[in-house]
């Protein structure tokens, strides 16, 4: 009989757990875990340097903000547990979980039924509105939102169009030792090729913003949102964010970009 593989992150809709995870992982590589908001009942958490590291890249890392995507909380812990690059290499400011209680109630809006990567825009929700003031004035070598699709049949990236060379290749090469590329020609309205969208960013197309606009518009020199299939093996959706920014991570610190200068559209 074929052997049944077990699934490692079983408590995946415990935020306690996670966070009670996160502590030990965050000590270790030099990071405090702060509060920054409350929602739902629960408390946001955000991930930066006790003291950054002069003249290292600035690392930006999110998950959960769709709660029903818990490859992304678990991969966004797993890969900062797991990396082989040393704790001085970069710093990083991470959220582990952006929308707590729609990960306890496995639902991909938050208490009040808003997708809140779609109200980048809006000042009157209150927790993009405190990750904004947080992330207010701050500069990133390169940003990385986690996330989950139910109608994938593969991993794909956006990739907002931009620097090159193009990253976004090699990470998805890196993810392809655990999960297919999603082989789509069309995602969400866009055309993707190989796994990868790259798209612009179109304010009027899109006028519900979401992170990933905020963070090119404002913060990040190179920005990307990766997919993992929500219906594949758990480990897998995990291994395979884990094997993208550790891929994407390496590539920033061998690749520096040039002295940052405001990007705006
Ligand atoms: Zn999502």
């Amino acid at each position: 009989m074929p052997r049944v593989q077990p699934i490692r992150h079983l408590r995946a809709h415990d935020y306690g757990h996670l966070i009670r995870r996160w502590r030990p992982v965050a000590r270790a590589h030099g990071l405090r875990l702060m509060p920054f908001a409350s929602a739902g009942g629960y408390e946001l958490y955000c991930v930066e340097p006790r003291r950054p590291h002069p003249a290292r890249p600035w690392i930006y890392l999110s998950a959960g903000i769709h709660g029903d995507e818990v490859g992304s909380t678990e991969g966004c812990l797993e890969w900062l547990a797991t990396t082989r690059l040393a704790p001085d290499d970069f710093n990083l400011m991470a959220f582990p979980c952006l929308n707590p209680w729609g990960i306890v109630n496995n639902m991909r809006t938050d208490a009040e039924g808003r997708d809140l990567n779609r109200t980048y825009h809006d000042d009157s929700v209150p927790q993009t509105t405190a990750h904004k003031a947080l992330l207010s004035g701050r500069r990133f070598d390169l940003a990385l939102a986690l996330h989950e699709d139910y109608d994938a049949n593969g991993i794909y990236i956006y990739e907002i169009k931009g620097r090159r060379p193009h990253w976004a290749g090699a990470m998805l090469a890196a993810a392809a030792r655990h999960l297919p590329i999603d082989t789509r020609r069309t995602i969400e309205g866009r055309s993707s090729r190989a796994g990868i969208v790259r798209r612009k960013i179109d304010f009027d197309q899109m006028p519900l913003h979401p992170e990933a606009f905020t963070l090119h518009c404002h913060h990040a020199a190179r920005t990307f949102t990766i997919e993992t299939p929500s219906e594949a093996h758990l480990d897998a959706r995990v291994a395979a964010h884990v094997a993208v920014v550790e891929t994407a991570v390496r590539l920033c610190l061998d690749q520096p970009p040039p002295p940052q200068t405001a990007i705006y559209i």
